[in-house]
């Protein structure tokens, strides 16, 4: 199995429209950041976790030109806004996508998205979604998919452990009983925003803290802001953490 990072950036991206900080103007492709979304291949199928509002964008940068199934983290608009482009993959491969969310992403998605759903004459240029309620763990294309409530703020959204890897973005916490879902972890992918503390997300000393608690073997801190250098913070990383960047793939033995 493997997971290649699609986009690694807060909701903004980096660079930020209109700022010119050291990362916004540097020209090191590691501190360009999309929209935070992952796609996870195993054989030739391709699970995608959220559909970022740099989907077209990330499909044709890493070759995607299918997709057997997505997962929905939350409904904030970084994640699922580039949902209409699932329409090209359902012309490509001739039939309706399976898309997995809690149900209040459900609830959102069919509001937010209601020409989708709607019976109307625009049929034939709309995505064809397969909605369903994830709420427990479930073997698909031969992986096991557990769904992990995390803390976002003041709600809660779905990380996913899939196999011995897991994706929690969007993370400022976890309940007991997921942290006990992520043990033996070998990959830990985690949202860390910035340096300084957020309410809704981890710090990078969070997400460091919070991955000695889990203590995967690797862990990669995604959903990055314009205030992490991805050179010049990485020196502060501990042993198996680092940065995430966009098209990095991480294999999952
Ligand atoms: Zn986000
Ligand atoms: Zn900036
Ligand atoms: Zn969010």
């Amino acid at each position: 199995m493997k997971i290649r990072i699609l986009g690694c950036g807060t909701s903004t991206g980096v660079p930020v429209i209109g700022c010119y900080c050291d990362v916004c103007a540097s020209n090191d492709p590691k501190n360009k950041r999309t929209r935070a979304s992952a796609v996870v291949t195993s054989g030739d199928k391709n699970i995608l976790i959220d559909t970022s509002t740099d989907l077209r964008a990330q499909s044709l940068a890493n070759n995607i030109e299918k997709i057997d199934a997505v997962f929905f983290t939350h409904p904030h608009a970084d994640h699922l806004h580039g949902i209409d482009d699932l329409r090209i993959f359902n012309i490509i491969q001739k039939g309706a996508i399976p898309c997995y969310a809690d149900e209040r992403t459900i609830a959102r998605i069919k509001h937010l998205f209601e020409y989708i759903f709607a019976s109307n004459e625009y049929d034939g240029w709309k995505p064809r979604l397969l909605l369903s309620a994830v709420n427990s763990s479930m073997k698909l294309f031969g992986l096991d998919i557990t769904p992990v409530p995390i803390y976002h703020g003041r709600g809660t959204i779905l990380g996913y452990r899939i196999n011995d890897a897991a994706y929690l973005t969007d993370c400022s916490g976890v309940p007991e009983e997921t942290l006990e879902k992520l043990k033996g972890l070998k990959v830990l992918i985690v949202g860390a925003l910035r340096k300084r503390p957020h309410p809704s997300h981890f710090s990078m000393d969070q997400a460091i803290e919070f991955s000695e608690a889990v203590s995967a073997k690797t862990t990669v801190l995604t959903h990055l802001s314009h205030n992490i250098d991805y050179v010049k913070d990485s020196v502060a990383l501990p042993p198996g953490v680092s940065f995430a960047y966009d098209g990095m793939e991480i294999e999952v033995l």
